[in-house]
């Protein structure tokens, strides 16, 4: 259940969750595509394999988690012994919701030979029907790692499945699942912006379509885009992904413009998740006074979700920070 703000007129939120976070001894883990009053008092602010490391090694008795559903079970699952609260349990994905657990489980005994390589946008039951999970930020590393012979289906994301199949020339069988903020970008818009600033890179995740990612002149995770945008030469870079990952840009870099890239409509509303931006400092101040709502995953489910997640983190070793998928 979500906890429901209720009369918090008078209170100073932020220490209030200050307070508590000591009085709780929680860390406050927040997702670069959280509101920037948020980020500001997280803990720590990452990419999903960085949250997931963070919230394998933390030593804190709870964490709070501002992102969105799946982020939270995979912090749960690393870390069972420790309260994990959501501010909102309401704060799902698209590509969760594109990828129900049983026509997953009915795609996979159809291809018996391919081995399940996951995005880890996806629910619990989806990790424990996969062999290996990977994020944006890791994909490329354990690609390189599976012989290129083993067939391998790809899901629940087709635009980076995509993507990886381009640049290593791997024909993974793809889930039909699509990210609906990435999706938004509007090429004819992109370009017009493109053509205002003509010496402006532009850097895209690869949960984008293909007729983004053909423009841009970086392609990778949250973390390899902000990498990228503190090592440019330049003063301005165009950013195709969810827009709230310029605050850490502008935090880092005050001296330089940072356009995000635009939906049909001309302007990058369209591209603020709209599951990300559920939760609230009220929320987050009520998930830490009350303890809930709470992420409980049942044991059995818990232990083969396991299985697929430590397949990452042993395989990815060595890649946090980088975050980097390279150029298309
Ligand atoms: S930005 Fe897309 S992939 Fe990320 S949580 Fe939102 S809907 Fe899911």
């Amino acid at each position: 259940m979500t906890a429901q703000p209720t009369n918090l007129s008078g209170l100073d939120l932020r220490a209030e969750i200050d307070r508590l976070r000591i009085e709780r001894k929680a860390v406050i883990l927040a997702h670069y595509y959280q509101k920037p009053e948020i980020q500001d008092l997280a803990d720590f602010v990452g990419d999903s394999l960085e949250l997931s490391r963070k919230a394998a090694a933390t030593d804190a008795e709870v964490i709070a988690f501002c992102g969105v559903r799946f982020m939270a079970e995979t912090a749960k699952i690393l870390s069972p012994e420790k309260i994990v609260v959501l501010p909102d349990m309401d704060a799902g994905c698209s590509l969760e919701d594109s990828c129900p657990p049983d026509q997953f489980a009915a795609f996979r005994a159809q291809h018996p030979d391919h081995i399940a390589l996951t995005y880890i946008n996806c629910s619990t039951e989806v990790k424990a029907l996969s062999d290996v999970i990977v994020t944006s930020s890791s994909a490329e590393t354990i690609l390189a790692k599976i012989p290129p012979e083993q067939k391998i289906i790809f899901g629940p994301d087709r635009h980076l499945g995509g993507y990886l199949n381009r640049k290593f020339g791997r024909d993974m069988l793809l889930w039909p699942g699509v990210c609906i903020v990435h999706e938004a970008f509007s090429e004819t818009e992109l370009l017009k912006l493109k053509a205002q600033h003509p010496d402006a890179p532009i850097a895209a995740h690869p949960e984008c379509p293909a007729h983004i990612v053909d423009h841009a002149d970086y392609v990778g995770s949250t973390s390899g885009i902000l990498n990228y945008a503190k090592a440019m030469t330049g003063d301005t870079l165009i950013v195709a992904t969810e827009p709230h990952i310029i605050h850490q840009m502008q935090l880092a870099m005050p001296g330089k413009t940072f356009i995000g890239a635009p939906g049909a409509d001309g302007n990058c509303n369209c591209n603020i998740c709209p599951y990300m931006a559920l939760n609230t400092l009220e929320k987050l101040y009520l998930a830490l006074r009350d303890l809930t709502p709470r992420v409980e995953i049942e044991e059995t489910l818990r232990l083969d979700a396991k299985k697929s997640l430590d397949a990452m983190l042993a395989m990815a070793s060595g890649t946090v920070g980088q975050g980097d998928l390279g150029r298309p």
